[in-house]
């Protein structure tokens, strides 16, 4: 670990002998992925499938399958994905080896992957074989005016279950495929923005029946858990029936913000300054934990799942998880990891080890 060498990596093994809290990583990148092990990470807390999407070299499928217009067009695109899905986690488990992944299902607001100009129009049509007028029908009725609170998240694995199905198996072919060769991975799927039991049990049921399909087509199997974010605020209140279907649960800080103040993640700098001048919140609730509301949910969310299964997992994959004060609230409401984003995991394995001393 040459970045973490000489006094620096010997405060950094002090803070890992006295902290509680695991520090993963929010990573999706080999590149990022190899910083955050160089720098401690005990694995991946957030691995952003959407990010793999935006590849140049695939977009143009993905935008194929968003703007098919039944499930066939969408499994012809989501064929062409596969491979490069599995390849992509196939690398990110050979690095992670050891410790645990939590690749999270795709959350994308769907107006980020639309086609923008005529050439990616005309590549798209071209890739769909439709008409480029006929595309644009598609991208008109997808429209949503406010796509941070739409069609995103768990609602896209309900409405279109073939893509979750698609990255379900790509997650678990892979595994087989690194097991075979070495150390089994332990892979986490984790399911984004639920509000309800019910999607989560659907899901669910999804996740397991493919990786039951993937494990007799290859002869392997391989543990695995599945959990969910509880980033709005019904799944915090609802968490108690909840947990009946998650093995975990990662606080997703950033849309419970969002979702818990009415405050739109994108456009709060322009008065949140202000406000936080003002004393109105003590710090920016984007980066410190607002303790009295969101604090309060993730408190609520902890002991309400922890009520049914006492030994549920906790971790928080916002923006929150690497900024110290968030990290101290962590260690007070009990939960089991943070994860932050490469360069801040440092700075999260020392908050946590004070955050400890200061527990005891
Ligand atoms: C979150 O909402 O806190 C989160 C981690 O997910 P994303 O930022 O990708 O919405
Ligand atoms: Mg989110």
């Amino acid at each position: 670990q040459p970045e973490l060498a000489g006094d620096f990596g010997t405060l950094m093994e002090w803070a890992d002998k006295v902290r509680r809290l695991k520090v993963r990583t929010n990573a999706e990148t080999p590149n990022d992925c190899r910083t955050a092990r160089e720098f401690g990470a005990e694995g991946i807390g957030l691995c952003r499938t959407e990010h793999m999407f935006f590849d140049a070299e695939r977009i143009t499928a993905v935008r194929q399958m968003i703007l098919a217009e039944n499930e066939t067009g969408r499994r012809a695109a989501l064929a062409k994905l596969l491979p490069a899905q599995r390849s992509n986690f196939v690398e990110i488990f050979e690095i992670m080896k050891g410790f645990p992944v939590t690749i999270r299902l795709l959350d994308p607001p769907l107006h980020e992957f639309l086609p923008h100009g005529e050439d990616e129009y005309a590549e798209v049509a071209r890739a769909a074989n439709v008409g480029v007028e006929q595309l644009k029908q598609r991208v008109a009725e997808l429209h949503e005016f406010n796509p941070m609170l739409g069609h995103r998240g768990c609602r896209l694995g309900i409405t279109y279950p073939e893509i979750y199905e698609m990255q379900t198996r790509a997650i678990f072919e892979a595994a087989v495929e690194v097991a075979k060769s070495g150390e089994a991975p332990l892979p986490e799927v984790m399911v984004p923005l639920v509000a309800t039991r019910a999607e989560l049990a659907i899901i669910r049921q999804l996740i397991d029946a493919t990786a039951r399909k993937v494990f007799e087509e290859l002869g392997r199997s391989i543990d695995y858990l599945v959990g969910t974010m509880i980033e709005l605020p019904r799944a915090a209140l609802r968490a108690g029936e909840i947990a009946e279907e998650a093995q975990f649960f990662s606080f997703g800080t950033n849309d419970l913000t969002q979702t818990t103040l009415g405050v739109s993640r994108d456009d709060a700098a322009r008065f949140l300054t202000a406000y936080v001048e003002k004393g109105i919140f003590a710090r920016d609730p984007f980066v410190s934990i607002d303790e009295d509301g969101v604090g309060e949910l993730i408190r609520l969310a902890a002991e309400r799942g922890r009520g049914t299964a006492p030994g549920l997992k906790l971790g928080i994959c916002g923006e929150h998880g690497g900024d110290p004060s968030s990290i101290a609230f962590c260690e007070g409401a009990g939960l089991d990891y943070v994860s932050a984003s490469p360069y801040r995991i440092p700075i999260a394995r020392l908050a946590a080890a004070q955050a400890a001393l200061k527990a005891r």
